[in-house]
This record gives structure tokens, sequence and C-alpha cells, in this order.
């Protein structure tokens, strides 16, 4: 058998009302004001006293939309419930943010006609402040993005780190295979980076690594490539659908760019400001090369680029 619990006989339903973290106004079926909790008279400025028996439209102290007037009506002509949707109509009610701005908060509204114990109807009209819940989506909306972008991307450079250049590398090689096009890569490292730590500083070293990463930023043209912070001074690129002969330009302006920021480097044994090798693979279309290989190939073309004298970019076919 249900166990029916009954609320004690004085129940003090204004009170109840009043607690709501909503606004409620009931109106009777001619749309005069039975009811009218704290919530709206807090978000209003109009209070009970001043509300109650007139006809809802003159209630507030501006006039009300008419759609609003017309979604009241329809309620209580076909008693079905009425929402009025956010995104159509956000601020039907003279309702004001509480900083004393002119800014009316953006509300959620449900018009629902009831009877009432003469089986009269009346309407509940229920108000929610949607802005929170906006803000509330919007943030979540915002953390999810940070937390993507903090899981694909380099804290010192901004550009991608190491492990998202290895998901892409994967399915870009995939791509290319299928599609036969030519992916480039190419790898480089600063040259006597250790030297300039220990002689400026790793501030210094850290202000140097940025200056790198934006100068491989600034001679990428294509949406499609691809930068990232591959080690500590070490960076890797990848050029999809780019030829051998593009890869060793892009190559070359970089190595330019960084030569031309004039960073001095005392302690470099090839220059006397800071220098970068570089190391150019390309995986020719049509041809079936496995990802470790083509990224170790490209490393020994770095590799070529230091001992032939470092502050120069190597190729190296496969
Ligand atoms: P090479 O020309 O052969 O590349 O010589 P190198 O001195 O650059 O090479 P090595 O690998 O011996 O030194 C790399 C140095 O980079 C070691 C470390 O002090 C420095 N380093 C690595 N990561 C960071 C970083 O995040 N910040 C700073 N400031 N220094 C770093
Ligand atoms: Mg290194
Ligand atoms: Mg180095």
């Amino acid at each position: 058998m249900m166990k029916t619990i009954a609320l004690p006989a004085q129940f003090d339903w204004a009170q109840l009302f009043d607690a709501l973290n909503i606004g409620t106004i009931l109106v009777d079926s001619r749309g005069c004001v039975l009811h009218w909790n704290a919530w709206i008279t807090k978000y209003s400025n109009v209070s009970s006293d001043q509300a109650l028996g007139k006809p809802l439209a003159d209630a507030f102290s501006e006039p009300l939309p008419k759609p609003f007037i017309a979604a009241i009506n329809r309620a209580i002509s076909t008693k079905l419930p009425v929402v009025l949707s956010n995104a159509l109509h956000k601020f039907p009610l003279p309702l004001y943010q509480l900083n004393g701005s002119s800014e009316r908060i953006s509300q959620s509204i449900i018009i629902s006609p009831i009877k009432n114990e003469q089986a009269e109807l009346i309407c509940l009209i229920q108000v929610t402040d949607s802005s929170t819940s906006i803000k509330r989506e919007q943030m979540l909306r915002d953390h999810s993005e940070t937390h993507r972008k903090d899981a694909s991307t380099d804290p010192l450079t901004g550009l991608y780190n190491r492990r998202f250049f290895d998901a892409q590398y994967t399915t870009q090689m995939t791509q290319a295979r299928r599609q036969k096009t030519t992916l480039s890569l190419i790898m480089l490292d600063i040259d006597y980076f250790k030297n300039y730590n220990d002689f400026y500083g790793h501030p210094a070293g850290d202000s140097a690594i940025i200056a790198v990463a934006n100068c491989i930023r600034s001679k990428l043209q294509r949406s499609s490539d691809l930068a990232a912070r591959y080690g500590g001074e070490e960076f890797i690129v990848m050029l999809p659908n780019s030829t051998e002969a593009v890869a060793k330009t892009i190559a070359e302006n970089i190595r330019r760019a960084v030569s031309e920021l004039q960073i001095r480097h005392q302690n470099s044994m090839v220059a006397s400001h800071l220098t970068i090798s570089l190391g150019v693979s390309s995986c020719l279309a049509g041809t079936q090369i496995d990802t470790a290989t083509f990224i170790k190939n490209t490393d020994l073309a770095l590799y070529a680029a230091k001992q032939k004298g470092r502050n120069q970019v190597q190729y190296l076919p496969l």
C-alpha cells in the first residue's frame, strides 16, 4: 500500500515559493495576478503588494511584449502548457541583473494552465534565469577547449607537442600513401645550445627557444603544415603534399630567419649569433616507407647538417 506523507495543516506555501530560486507568478483566467514570489520582486523591483490583483500586463513597470501575453492567452484557451524558448524570447519580462545595470536577465519561461480548488483555470508562470546555465555551458565549453589544447600544445612555445605530432604524423603517412602524395619532414635543432644555456642562463635559453619557434611558425604557409616541439631545443615540421624542393626552401627560410634574429651567442663555434641546423627528408609519392624509417632518415639528415658544420640545411634521400 502506498504511504502518503501529509504536509502540516498550516503549511506556509507563500514561504516555500519565496524560498525558491526561480520566479513564480500565478494569474487567474482573466489574467490578474494572484501570486508573485520574492524572486520576481528581487529582479523586477515590484513588490507583491504592488502587483497583486492587477492585470499582469500592468503589474510590471514596463509594458510586456505581445508574444508573451499571447502565450498566456494560448495556455488558458488550449489548457496546454507553453514553453517560451530562450532562443526566440530571450528577455520577455522586465527583470534586471542585480548589479544595478540596465541589462535584463536571460529568461526561460514555462506557462502552465492549472485548475484551482474551485476548478477554475489559473495559470502558473515559472521563470528561471537562463544566463547562469548559458554561462555554465560556456564555461564547460571553454574548459574542454582549454583541456584539449593543453593536451596537444607545448606550453613554452605554443607549438604542438610531440605526442600530438606523433598522432598526426601517422594519420598523414596513411593519407599520403593512399592518395599517392609526397610528404616531407624537417627536423631542426639549435646549434651549441648547451653553451648558450651555460653562458646566458636558462631563462634566456627559454626565450631563444620561443624565438626559434616563432621563426618556424612565420615560415609555414599552408594550414596543413604542422610544427611541433619535438624535444628540448629540437623541432619537427611536417609538410603534407609538399615536394622535396618545397621542403628544402622552407627549411632554408627558417634557417635564415633564425640567423637574421642576430641573437648574440658568443660561445657558438659556428657564428657570433644563434643558429640552427636542419635535416630534410621526403617520402615520395607512391613509395612504401614505414613511419619509423622516415623519421629516422630525417634525423640522419639533421645529423649530417651538424657534421658538415652546422647552420645549414641537409637533405637525405630515402
Ligand atoms: P649541437 O649543436 O650539437 O646541437 O649542441 P647542443 O649544445 O645544442 O646540444 P646538446 O643536446 O648537447 O644540448 C642541448 C641543450 O639544450 C641541453 C639543455 O641545456 C638545453 N635545453 C633543453 N631543453 C631546454 C629548455 O626547455 N630550456 C632551456 N633553456 N634549455 C633547454
Ligand atoms: Mg639537441
Ligand atoms: Mg642542439
